[in-house]
C-alpha cells in the first residue's frame, strides 16, 4: 500500500490488486533494482516477470567493482557464500599474460565478483520483494494500456503463464500512472510505445557456455584479446572477437566470446563454432573438453551506448538493456542497469509527489541525468568500438600497449570506468576530463 499521497492518485483503500503507484516490467537486474528502490521510497510497486525463478540468462556473470558498489548500497552481503571474489583482470594476448589488479580508489571497492545469473537474478528479485515490491512471476506483459486522450501509458496487459511458459487463463490488466520498461534488449514494451532502437549505435553479439573445471575458483577474471583456433590443415587461424573465462566458484567456469558490429566478421561467422574451436585450444589444465561442457552454447545481443532513446516518454521510463545501457568499452551491462534503476526510482518518487505539470518536468529530468552521468563516457566508448573493429589497430594496440604497464593501468581504468572524481591520480584526471569534454551520447 502506498505510504505517500500524490495529487492524482486514487486513495489506497480503493485500490485493487491490479493497481499500483508504479509497474515495473521485467525482473532482471534493471527491474529488480528499480522495484527495490521504489519500495524503499514507500511506493506500491508491481514487478511483473514472465519467467519464474530461478531462471537462466545468457551472460558472462562478471561484476566489476562498479557493480559491487551497487550491490553494497542495496545492503546485499557480498561476503556470504555463493559470491566469488576476484582481484582484477588477467589479460592474455600478443604472447603476453598480464595481471592488472582492480585500482585502489575511494569511490569503489577493490574487488569484483562472479555469480551465475541463475542465482544472481533470483537474489535481486527476492531482495526487492523483501523490501515490499509485489513480485508476480510467470506474468507475460503483452502490451501497454494507453490513455487515448493524452497518449500516456496508464498500465499494461499481461497473460499468466504455466510452469512450461504456456499462456493459461484470462488476460489481466494492471494499472499505474508510471511504467518502467526493464524487459531487456528487445523491449517489446518500448517498441509498442513507439521507442525504437537506434541503428547508429554499437551493438555486440556474445555467446557463452559453462565447463566443469578444477580452476572454477580462479580469483582473476580472464580476458583474451586474441582467439586462436586450429584449422583442418594443421595451421592456426586468428578468429575475430574477444574471449573471457570467469570462474563461478560452483565447479564451473563461464566461457564466452563477443564480437561488435564494427567488426567485418559480425553476422557472418558461426559464433558457437568459434567458441568450440577456441575453447579446444585453451591450456589443457582448464579442462575445456566436450565432456566437461555443461549445457548448450547460447547467444544474445548486447545493446550499447544508449541505443534506444528517449529514456522517458509519455509515462514510460526505460532502464537497463531496454534503454541500450551496456558499456561499449567492456560489454558490462549489469552495473549500468542498476545505476539507472537507482536514478529512475529517485526521479519517480520525486515525480509522484508533484502535481501533473511538475511531475512531467521531473520525469523529463531522467534522460538528462542519464546523459549527464554516462553520455560523454559512452560517446568515447563508441569511438573505441569503431577502432577495435579494425584488426590493424588492434595489432598495434597489442604490440605497443600490452608491454607498457603504465598504459595498461590507464586502459583498465578507462575500460572499467573506475576513477575517483575528487583527489584522483593523473590517470583519473585525464579520463574524467576526456569524459567531460566528449559530447553526451
Ligand atoms: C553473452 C553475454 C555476456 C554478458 N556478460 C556480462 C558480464 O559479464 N557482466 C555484465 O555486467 N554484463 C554482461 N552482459 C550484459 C548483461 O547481461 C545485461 O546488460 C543485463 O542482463 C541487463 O539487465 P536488464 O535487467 O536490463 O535485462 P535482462 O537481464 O535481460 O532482464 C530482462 C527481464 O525482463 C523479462 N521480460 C522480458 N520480456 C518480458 C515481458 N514481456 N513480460 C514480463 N517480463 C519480461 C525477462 O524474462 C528478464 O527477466 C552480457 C550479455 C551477454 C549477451
Amino acid at each position: 500500500m502506498s505510504q505517500r499521497t500524490g495529487p492524482e492518485r486514487p486513495s489506497a483503500p480503493s485500490r485493487t490488486a491490479g493497481e499500483a503507484d508504479v509497474i515495473v516490467v521485467g525482473a532482471g537486474p534493471a527491474g529488480s533494482t528499480t522495484a527495490y528502490y521504489l519500495a524503499r521510497a514507500g511506493l506500491d510497486v508491481l514487478l511483473l516477470e514472465k519467467a519464474s525463478f530461478p531462471r537462466d540468462k545468457v551472460c558472462g556473470d562478471g561484476l566489476t567493482p562498479r557493480a559491487v558498489r551497487q550491490l553494497v548500497r542495496m545492503g546485499i552481503d557480498t561476503s556470504a557464500p555463493g559470491w566469488i571474489k576476484n582481484r582484477g583482470l588477467r589479460i592474455i594476448g600478443g604472447g603476453m599474460r598480464l595481471h592488472l589488479p582492480w585500482p585502489e580508489l575511494a569511490s569503489y571497492p577493490d574487488y569484483g565478483l562472479v555469480r551465475t545469473r541463475t542465482d544472481f537474478d533470483e537474489l535481486l528479485a527476492r531482495h526487492a520483494a523483501t523490501a515490499g515490491a509485489r513480485l508476480h512471476e510467470r506474468t507475460n506483459v503483452t502490451g501497454p494500456v494507453v490513455d487515448e486522450r493524452t497518449g500516456h501509458i496508464t498500465g499494461v496487459t499481461a497473460k499468466p503463464l504455466d510452469e512450461r511458459g504456456r499462456a493459461v487463463g484470462e488476460a489481466v490488466t494492471y494499472r499505474a500512472p508510471l511504467v518502467v520498461a526493464a524487459d531487456g534488449t528487445s523491449s517489446r514494451l518500448s517498441t509498442a510505445m513507439g521507442i525504437h532502437k537506434r541503428e547508429d549505435r554499437p551493438m555486440a553479439v556474445a555467446v557463452r557456455t559453462y565447463y566443469k573445471t578444477p580452476r572454477h575458483d580462479d580469483d582473476w577474471m580472464e580476458s583474451w584479446l586474441e582467439l586462436w583456433a586450429e584449422n583442418p590443415s594443421g595451421g592456426r587461424d586468428l578468429l575475430p572477437g574477444y574471449g573471457w573465462i570467469f570462474g563461478t566458484g560452483n565447479g564451473t567456469s563461464n566461457v564466452g566470446l563477443g564480437i561488435t558490429n564494427t567488426s567485418k566478421a559480425f553476422g557472418r561467422v558461426d559464433y558457437k563454432d568459434m567458441l568450440r574451436r577456441w575453447a579446444a585450444q585453451t591450456p589443457p589444465e582448464w579442462g575445456f573438453t566436450e565432456e566437461n561442457q555443461i549445457g548448450d552454447i547460447r547467444s544474445a545481443a548486447l545493446p550499447m551506448g544508449f541505443n534506444r532513446q528517449p529514456h522517458y516518454s509519455r509515462g514510460l521510463l526505460l532502464v537497463g538493456d531496454a534503454g541500450g545501457m551496456v558499456n561499449p568499452f567492456n560489454g558490462e551491462g549489469i552495473d549500468y542497469a542498476m545505476e539507472a534503476a537507482n536514478l529512475a526510482a529517485t526521479v519517480i518518487a520525486d515525480a509522484l509527489s508533484r502535481d501533473a505539470a511538475g511531475r512531467e518536468r521531473v520525469l523529463q529530468g531522467y534522460p538528462a541525468a542519464l546523459k549527464h552521468e554516462h553520455g560523454g563516457y559512452f560517446t568515447l566508448g563508441r569511438i573505441f568500438v569503431r577502432l577495435i573493429g579494425d584488426p590493424r589497430i588492434m595489432r598495434i594496440a597489442r604490440n605497443h600497449g600490452l608491454p607498457r604497464p603504465w598504459l595498461m593501468k590507464f586502459t583498465l581504468k578507462l575500460l572499467a570506468n573506475l576513477t575517483d572524481h575528487r583527489d584522483g591520480d593523473a590517470y583519473d584526471r585525464v579520463i574524467n576530463a576526456m569524459t567531460r569534454l566528449a559530447p553526451a551520447a
